[in-house]
């Protein structure tokens, strides 16, 4: 097996090469946990995404005429490879996002889910048959591949979302070209390398680096038939938007805002560990991160100090240490907008239980981190309430009754993830019914679906018509055609004007 070549810049990947491309800017790569510059990432010029459509669009015919099954077995020798590389990739990840490394690792296995579930591809693909819809006369449906398809995908899981994507579409015979995060790109090549030891021919796989500019250029080209996008909710509207307008399929995945209610009758101890493991995991910065405990009926005097004294204790440092609980932020950015919203908390009069805010972390200080913050009493006209923070802050709403949670996580624009913790049976599934939200956890805090479900939001967390992975995946990244066939033999004789019925 070759050796990831870590370079300090990261290049686009085009034609089975890295390249460096034509474009004339780059941008500063962070290991967050030290604060300090790792790398630069070049920006793709127009005519470097260009370049990559051209090379995918060439690749596209053979590919898609390679039989299912040779595709697949590329995809099991890439997740061969990928399975005993793991900890490579997950400490590219840590490097650069700042999670721990256990969680990079989680994170690596659950892209890996999606490509053991793309190499079933064949069976995937299989279509229907009618025998003798009409005498002599069969009709059949199958799936075939749209072409050059791409996806632009967010910082906060560098290898897992690209997985939601690329080897479902691969696997069905498209070409892909992959616009990963500027803040951690380095996974795009090393999942690039690995695809192109397993035998992919080269341009199947592309990886343009780049900003606005290259996802422009991809929404924009005429050669793109479809754009998968993960992240935030107003770019994923714009995605969608411009996509459409373009004549492409587009799923776009937006923002969050998860609740996870506890209702009197839970496990009080597991609420805690699902509420503090949900809410700092990764610093939140998951699309599936609990940012609201709906705290019902009297629950709420309970749970609060017993959270506020976990959180004060959350052991924060670099991800790569044993022991750290929760990594650094992003960038330093990111930092000042969570600690931004934590004061716009306090000013709207929520009850401020832990303060996160300027935590230095020893032998770290130029590191990007904030503390694990708690509120209670939030309300949801809040601004703190109704945006997606997308950092390590908890607020706590105190409700009457179940139905009022209800209400609440209806009420509010965002329905990516949501959790109920109960030992009612008749509560759990009143909830799994009513909620309108599309990837609900009863007593599961962080309920990804599995490689074989599919993965999509309601409301704002989701523009389109098809969720990621799963056989919505299989569905969004080929198109059905309808294949009706007669043979001489049993045509009958003479025009016939009349709309054709079964004879
Ligand atoms: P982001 O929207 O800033 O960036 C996502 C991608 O879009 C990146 O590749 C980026 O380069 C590109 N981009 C950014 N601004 C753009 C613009 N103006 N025009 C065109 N492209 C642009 O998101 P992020 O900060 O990288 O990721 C965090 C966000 O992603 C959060 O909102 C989180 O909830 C969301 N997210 C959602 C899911 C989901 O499944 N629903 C999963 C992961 C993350």
């Amino acid at each position: 097996m070759q050796a990831f070549e870590d370079n300090r810049d990261v290049v686009h990947f085009i034609q089975g090469e890295r390249v460096r491309g034509t474009g004339t800017k780059s941008q500063a790569v962070y290991n967050p946990a030290t604060g300090a510059e790792a790398r630069q990432v070049l920006l793709a010029s127009a005519d470097d995404v260009n370049q990559a459509v051209a090379s995918a669009k060439a690749a596209f015919p053979a590919w898609a005429d390679t039989p299912p099954i040779r595709r697949a077995r590329i995809m099991f020798k890439f997740l061969e490879l990928l399975s005993a590389r793991r900890e490579e990739l997950a400490a590219i990840i840590t490097a650069e996002h700042g999670k721990v490394f256990d969680d990079a690792l989680g994170e690596v296995a659950r892209g890996i889910d999606v490509i053991e579930f793309a190499c079933g591809i064949p069976q995937l693909l299989k279509g229907d048959f009618t025998d003798q819809v009409s005498n002599g006369l069969d009709n059949w449906t199958i799936r075939q591949p749209l072409g050059v398809v791409a996806g632009i995908t967010p910082f906060n899981f560098p290898a897992m979302v690209p997985c939601w994507m690329f080897p479902v579409a691969i696997a069905a015979g498209n070409c892909f070209i992959l616009k990963p995060s500027e803040r951690d790109p380095s996974a795009s090549l090393f999942l690039a390398e690995l695809l192109k030891e397993a035998g992919l021919p080269n341009g199947v796989f592309n990886v343009v680096q780049g900003d606005k500019l290259a996802v422009d250029t991809l929404i924009e080209h005429p050669d793109v038939a479809a754009l998968s996008f993960v992240g935030s909710t107003p770019i994923a509207r714009y995605i969608y938007e411009r996509g459409a307008h373009f004549g492409k399929r587009v799923q776009a995945l937006g923002g969050a805002k998860n609740h996870l209610v506890v209702m009197p009758d839970a496990d009080i101890d597991q609420a805690v560990d699902a509420l503090i493991g949900a809410g700092y995991g990764s610093a939140g910065e998951r699309c599936m991160a609990i940012s609201v405990a709906v705290l019902v009926g009297d629950v709420a005097d309970k749970i609060v100090p017993r959270l506020a004294e976990r959180a004060r204790a959350l052991n924060i440092g670099n991800g790569m240490n044993a022991g750290v609980e929760m990594g650094p932020i992003i960038t330093r950015e990111a930092v000042e907008r969570i600690e931004n919203y934590i004061q716009i908390g306090v000013d709207e009069g929520a009850e401020l239980v832990v303060d996160g805010r300027g935590l230095k972390v020893d032998g770290h200080e130029n590191g990007f981190f904030t503390g694990g913050t708690l509120f209670d009493k939030v309300t949801p006209e809040m601004r703190i309430y109704q945006e997606e923070i997308f950092g390590p802050v908890l607020s706590c709403v105190r409700v009457p009754d179940f139905g009022s949670a209800v209400n609440l996580i209806n009420e509010h624009t965002y329905g990516n993830g949501v959790s109920c913790f109960t030992s009612d049976g008749h509560i759990a599934r009143e909830f799994g019914r009513r909620i309108q939200v599309g990837m609900v956890g009863i007593n599961v805090p962080i309920p990804v679906p599995m490689a074989w479900h599919g993965f999509g939001g309601w409301k704002q967390s989701l523009f389109g018509d098809m969720h990621a992975y799963g056989e919505e995946g299989v569905r969004f990244y080929t198109k059905q055609k309808s294949i009706m066939q007669r043979w001489s033999q049993s045509i009958s004789k003479g025009a016939e004007f009349t709309m054709p019925t079964p004879k």
